[in-house]
This record gives structure tokens, sequence and C-alpha cells, in this order.
């Protein structure tokens, strides 16, 4: 491997710097055909226009980290909330930067989401709505014996209370975190009964039958396990900190414009760079904004003579020889370049 992997904490200065002027330059010059600065790795949900799933925009929390607490935690089974915390660790936690802590009792310290435990049916707050609330108040309920409320939701999938208790903890936690009931987007198919349309504004792409958030889910709630279309929705609403930026490769640039290699990589960013090393490339995938492998073969004669149909032959190339002079890998970067010269 003869390239230096590196994370954009620890960006190598000259490329940041040069990224944060292409970024700022796109960000006012082009801001009316709405380009996201999304090389930098930040991406405005307003501006994002496609994937999955239904949202409420006006609820999304603009930071990452919720503080958690339990009302009355001292009576309150240990292994029925470690099973909450676990479920959430495999899902909301594993795909975002979403981070639930504390887990203490709920006292006069604030607490973003603050769970009662008791036998009705569960709810939760959708996102932001939850500061409405009087800090003494929860903000969500969670049933941890389905005795009194509902035993027959849990019971004909023959999977036990734990199957339950973490299937509903993980779609609650989900309209914590802004997520609307999937069943309630305008496009549900007649053959799911529980079409209403309360307190939904953006839905996103298909109609997803597998989501956490769907009623009409086959396996109830998923079994507390995110569906392809629930990991890049919450992926892409709260990104993951850190992203996998190499030369001509952003992960998050990448993941989001192929959904395929999403779930192919399990948002693992290590792997998709793999897959676009040794796939993508030669399918003509692009992975950033800086570097786009047709633009460079068909803007260089002597690289379109020499490569040919060999893209990932001429994006080393790029890597090794041309990154570091003048030549540009993109028409974006191309872009940037016509406009700094134009400004000095
Ligand atoms: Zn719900």
């Amino acid at each position: 491997m003869y390239l230096k992997l590196f994370y954009i904490d620890g960006f190598v200065e000259s490329m940041k710097a040069r990224f944060l002027i292409i970024a700022f330059l796109m960000s006012i010059t082009f801001h009316a055909q709405s380009f996201n600065i999304d090389d930098i790795g930040y991406i405005h949900p307003d501006n994002y226009d496609s994937t999955i799933g239904l949202l409420s925009t006006d609820h999304l929390w603009d930071k990452n980290i919720f503080k958690v607490c339990w009302i009355d935690k001292s009576k309150l089974p240990e292994k029925k909330m470690r099973w909450v915390r676990e479920a959430l660790k495999r899902s909301w936690e594993k795909y975002s930067s979403v981070r639930f802590v504390g887990w203490r009792e709920c006292s006069s310290l604030h607490s973003d989401i603050r769970i009662k435990v008791v036998d009705e049916r569960s709810t939760s707050y959708l996102g932001t709505a939850a500061l409405t609330r009087d800090s003494k108040e929860y903000t969500m309920r969670l049933n941890f014996t389905y005795k009194k409320f509902a035993p027959y939701e849990c019971e004909p999938f023959n999977k036990g209370l734990k199957f339950c208790v973490q299937g509903t903890a993980v779609h609650e936690f989900g309209h914590a975190l802004g997520f609307a009931h999937e069943q309630h987007r305008h496009d549900t198919p007649d053959t799911c009964e529980y079409t209403d349309d309360d307190d939904w504004d953006t839905p996103f792409g298909e109609w997803d039958e597998h989501s956490v958030m769907n009623y009409c889910n086959p396996l109830r709630n998923n079994g507390g396990y995110l569906s392809a279309t629930d990991k890049r929705m919450v992926a892409t609403f709260y990104p993951p900190a850190k992203n996998l930026i190499m030369p001509g490769f952003n992960a998050q640039y990448y993941l989001e414009r192929n959904p395929e290699i999403f779930e192919l990589t399990d948002m693992n960013y290590g792997e998709a760079y793999k897959y676009w090393i040794n796939e993508g490339i030669q399918m003509g995938q692009r992975a950033s904004r800086e570097f786009d492998i047709r633009f460079y073969i068909n803007h260089y004669k002597d690289i379109k003579r020499n490569f040919g149909v060999d893209y990932k032959s001429a994006y080393w190339y790029w890597v090794n020889q041309d990154r570091k002079s003048s030549r540009i890998g993109s028409k974006e970067v191309l872009v940037s370049i016509i406009i700094i010269t134009a400004l000095m």
C-alpha cells in the first residue's frame, strides 16, 4: 500500500486548506444550485435529496450526544435496562454518531430522554418535541413486561420478552431522534392498514417495509435491527463523526451516492475504499468532488492515449503524479481554480 491512510481529524494541512477554499468558494458561488460542502463531511438535511424513510425535519436535533435517564431506576431490573442499551448499540449507535449516555436516575440534572418503565403502550416524543416537556416528566415510556398491555403483540413471534423489549426500544429511540412512522407516508400501500397522516413531513425515497419504524413490518420492529434504509437514514442525518478521506475518495460522498455499496460494505469505510479501488473505479464510479475518472481521462489527451479504459491505472497515475502537479481531477476543481484565479 503506497498511500497513507488518514482520517479527517488528522487531515494533511495543505489538503485541508485546499478543500476548505474549494468548499467555501463553492458554497458562495453555487448556492443557487444547491451544492453541498460534503467534501468536508457536512450535509444539511434540506439539501439532501434522496434515500429513504420518513422523518420530521423540524424535529431533528442539531447534536448527536443524548443524555438518557431512568425514572425510579433503583426499582428496575438491571438485566432489562442492559437489553435496551445493547439494542441501541447495535442499531442507531452503530451506524451513526449518535451516542446515548448517562443512564442514571433522573434527577434535577437535565437529561434529554427521560424513560418511565410501565406496562402500558410504549411512546416517545418526536425528536426535539421532547424539549416542550417539563423536565420532571418522562419523554419516553417503555414496557418491560407486556403482561397487561398487548401481550399478544409479542407472543406471535415466539421469541420471548427480550425480542419485544429490544425491538420496542429501538423503535422508540428512533422517534426520539426525530424519525416518524413509516406507515404514515402517503405512498404506503393499501395492504398496510395503519395509514394515517399525522406528524410527518419528509418522506425519503422508497417505502420501506422492513424499517424498525414501520408498523406493517412482518417482523415486529424488525426485531430491533435496522433495515438497510434505516441505517442510511440515521447515517445521513446524524453522520458518523469520522470520515475516511483518501486521494480522490471520500467515504461519505461515495456511500451516500451508492446505496448498494453502503449495504454491501455495511457502512465500513475501509471496506468501501477497498471496493472502490478494486471495482468501483473501473466502473467509472465517482467517490469525491476532487476526482472524477471520466473527466480526468477525457480532459487530458495523453492520459486518454496512455490509459484508455484502464481507469484504475489512470487513477494511480493521478495519485502519484498529476495530483502533485497543476493537473486537475474534476470539473468542480477546475471551476474553483478559475474562480480563485479570477479573484486574484
Ligand atoms: Zn411509534
